[in-house]
């Protein structure tokens, strides 16, 4: 049984300070693990989430300049490429008739697009698949095309949701530590920014979702922090679905090791008390380590994924069918249940 202190949610007590959170960091893995599956089970029983879904990257042309990406181009190169709106539509049909019901779109921040292109992109998705769950943009490429066209955040976000955009993707979080961000993702926005981006589309009624990408220069108060800030935007707006810590793979040759990941899993199941869904992304986790992942804390795998370039890794299964990841989620000893993009359950799901 998982030891009391270790259950702040059973216990109506929440971890308030970072140093009672950087205080987890320090107990047993298997006890953090025991006590997060608990507060998994909580809400969903045996059940583990996956959705048949595609990752697609309209553009891999930016003008960022990220430590750890290994997925940008600039303009000359020879492999920079942007979708035009045809090319992109005819990859999501290819993927609908495969069966995926979500697209995860985003893409580099390339100075050539303008506002037009992606509410182009949006309405032209939503006008061929009307049930198509369209999750796409990080608050980075919010930030950059509201820049860009200037246009206000709200006023970018009220266009892509009318021409028919779901949800917004969680990355470019990073860690907000402004220390860190001078140093893994010097051009882009900083924490205040990412956060007031997320807080306009919630009072939109636009959902989203968080990321952090952890295990590379970060201290664990500064993960911790991370988490509190996350925590304290759900309090007041209630909009993100989904929760994804993010291991490091590749960043000045250091590398996460499996259990300081499992351990950081743990604590944000245990800390997010108020974000539903904690993911482990298994192009980042692979798929061996993100289904140990479902043991502790996380109730859902993502989904087939198909394509995910953004930190190159040496996990070549960056495709998988939906029976393998049904599949993986019963070896983890629970209970596949396929989902749409806002968790909405088919009748005919199990
Ligand atoms: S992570 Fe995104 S914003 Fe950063 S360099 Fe790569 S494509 Fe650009």
């Amino acid at each position: 049984m998982p030891r009391k202190d270790l259950l702040p949610q059973s216990e109506s007590v929440r971890l308030e300070t970072t140093s009672q959170i950087v205080g987890l960091f320090a107990r047993n893995l298997h006890e953090l693990g025991a006590a997060a599956c608990e507060a998994k089970q909580k809400r969903f029983g045996t059940k583990v989430f996956w959705v048949n879904n595609r990752h697609i990257n309209y553009t891999n042309i930016c003008q960022g300049s990220c430590a750890f990406c290994r997925f940008r181009r600039r303009p000359t190169d020879s492999d920079a490429y942007s979708l035009t709106v045809e090319q992109l539509l005819e990859t999501v049909a290819d993927a609908v008739a495969r069966g995926v019901c979500e697209v995860h779109l985003v893409g580099g921040l390339n100075a050539s697009l303008d506002l037009d292109y992606y509410v182009s992109l949006i309405r032209t998705l939503r006008k061929n698949f009307n049930d198509l769950f369209i999750k796409a943009f990080t608050a980075v490429e919010i930030d950059f095309i509201s820049q860009r066209s200037d246009q206000s955040l709200a006023v970018v976000l009220a266009h892509l949701q009318e021409a028919g955009l779901d949800c917004l993707a969680g990355g470019g979080a990073e860690i907000f530590a402004d220390r860190v961000r001078r140093e893994v993702c010097p051009t882009k926005l900083d924490a205040d920014r990412w956060l007031e981006i997320h807080r306009t589309a919630h009072r939109l009624g636009l959902a989203s979702n968080a990321t952090m990408l952890f295990g590379h220069m970060e201290t664990l108060s500064e993960r911790a922090d991370h988490l509190l800030r996350l925590r304290n935007l759900q309090d007041e707006t209630n909009g993100f679905l989904s929760f994804l810590p993010l291991p490091v793979v590749d960043f000045k040759d250091r590398a996460l090791d499996g259990l300081s990941a499992l351990k950081t899993l743990a604590v944000s199941r245990l800390v997010l008390d108020n974000f539903p869904h904690i993911k482990v992304f298994w192009p980042l986790w692979t798929l061996k380590l993100a289904q140990l992942g479902l043991s502790y804390g996380a109730d859902d795998l993502d989904g087939t994924v198909g394509q995910y370039k953004i930190v190159e890794s040496d996990h070549s299964e960056n495709v998988i069918t939906p029976e393998t990841v049904q599949q993986v989620i019963r070896q983890a000893g629970f209970e596949p249940v396929e989902r749409r993009g806002d968790y909405y359950i088919p009748a005919n799901s199990g």
